[in-house]
């Protein structure tokens, strides 16, 4: 029997338990928390479901979609899917029209309201190039350094949310290179790629609550509440440390002490979700809308959890996203609640509940060393902080633990056919 025991039931962990499941080993999924999920769980608020994070999906996410699938999640009933937006209040700002790519792209920039046809030209002169180039660039380039030249309205009203919103740090500080791969993978990544991909349920019925139950039924031990203390009373047979990067590096310490000191070289970055009872009935165009956003007024999105849940309890709450947020809640709360009422028009607006998640994505800055995902022969690692191409993603995470599970596969015959 192939046993392999995976530590940690985020999205990495989940999906790495899942294709070894696939693959024929007898799996042991060991979690800290009293359930599944990670940074990407459902939270409940005074009998609401909200979740740990406002978060969202893109067409690409080829790998998430499939295990979502595979673990018998209908994916087009809880996932509303519309083409790439960027609206801000006034109506200004890009949408893709429902085309296939790169039709979409060159429709949507045509139609940007609020940029001049020399905006425009400058945007597309531009991504040309980055097509020419194969979306790729020196590794110590920002994303800033990429753009520059670029008229403002297209930074503030396309590369600017784009670049928080992916990459969690501002273009000043964001790595080009990943940027270009996330935009390669976005706008040519084939029909529907761009898309975006809202939870219509909360995280947790996204994934885990359906996750756990495929496992149990393949086989699999799921234990929740088991904080893994130490790594080496669970190698006698394959581990998978599915655990955050912090985690993982004071667990392999005493392993392999270059890797461990790599995991916990990372830097993070935190995101706050502000979850505002606007105390009025929202009649926006779209269940998302972009805002205008500086240091008083910190909030890039908000989200129209009503429309979105179809839940009566949910009407008139508004999930405000803050990327690369700083760390004091009161004053996050405080701003965000003031920029609504200000930008949205809703004076009566009240804030319900803050969630800041103080290391959200590992800082994805240029040139950056990611830990490889084998620690040792009998060790691996994955999760979104594991070298790879994304930033601190679901996809980068499911991914990574599929990954990890081709990786103890190939040590597996390459040991019994030696
Ligand atoms: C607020 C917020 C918003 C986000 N928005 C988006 C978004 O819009 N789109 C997107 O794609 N991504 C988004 N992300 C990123 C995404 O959530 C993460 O990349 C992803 O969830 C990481 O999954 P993971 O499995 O690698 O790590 P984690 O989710 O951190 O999972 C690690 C698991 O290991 C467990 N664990 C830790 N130590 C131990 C131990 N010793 N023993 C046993 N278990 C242990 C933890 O409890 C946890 O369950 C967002 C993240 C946050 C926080």
């Amino acid at each position: 029997m192939k046993r392999v025991t995976i530590i940690g039931a985020g999205w990495a962990g989940l999906s790495a338990a899942v294709h070894a499941v696939q693959a024929g080993w007898q799996v042991r999924l060991l979690e800290a928390a009293p359930q599944a999920g990670g940074r990407a769980r459902r939270v409940v608020h005074q009998g609401l479901n909200l979740d740990n994070g406002q978060h969202i999906l893109i067409g690409a996410y080829r790998d998430t979609l499939a295990l979502m699938r595979t673990v018998g999640v209908e994916t087009d009933a809880q996932l509303c899917r519309m083409p790439l937006t960027l609206r801000f209040p006034d109506g200004q700002g890009l949408r893709l029209p429902d085309w296939p790519a790169p039709l979409n792209v060159l429709a949507g920039i045509a139609t940007a309201r609020g940029w001049s046809w020399s905006d425009k030209g400058a945007f597309i002169r531009r991504a040309l190039q980055w097509q020419t180039q194969r979306f790729e660039c020196a590794t110590h380039m920002t994303v800033e350094d990429l753009c520059a030249g670029l008229p403002q309205p297209v930074m503030d009203g396309m590369i600017e949310p784009l670049c928080v919103s992916a990459l969690n740090l501002p273009s000043s500080q964001a790595s080009a290179q990943v940027f270009l791969r996330v935009l390669q993978d976005a706008l040519l990544g084939g029909s529907g790629s761009s898309d975006m991909l809202i939870p219509l349920c909360d995280l947790s019925a996204l994934l885990p609550d359906a996750a756990v139950p495929w496992l149990r039924q393949h086989g699999a031990e799921v234990l929740t509440g088991q904080h893994v203390q130490d790594v080496k009373e669970h190698l006698s047979s394959p581990v998978i440390l599915a655990c955050p990067a912090w985690e993982a590096a004071r667990l392999t310490q005493a392993i392999h002490p270059a890797w461990s000191a790599q995991a916990h070289a990372l830097k993070h970055t935190a995101i706050a979700t502000i979850y505002i009872q606007s105390n009025a009935r929202l009649t926006w165009p779209h269940p998302v809308m972009a805002l205008p956003s500086h240091a008083q007024a910190p909030a890039q999105f908000v989200f129209d959890k009503g429309r979105l849940s179809g839940e009566q309890n949910l009407l008139g709450v508004i999930a405000a996203v803050v990327s690369a947020s700083g760390s004091d809640r009161d004053a996050i709360t405080q701003a965000v609640l003031q920029q609504v009422r200000d930008q949205l028009h809703l004076p009566h607006a009240q804030s319900m509940l803050t969630v800041l998640e103080k290391r959200a994505a590992f800082a994805c800055t240029p040139g950056l060393l990611r830990p490889p995902a084998i620690v040792t022969s009998q060790l691996l690692a994955c999760g979104d902080y594991i070298d790879g191409p994304y930033p601190s993603t679901l996809e980068g995470a499911v991914i990574s633990g599929k990954h990890a599970v081709n990786l103890l596969e190939a040590m597996y015959m390459r040991e019994n056919t030696a």
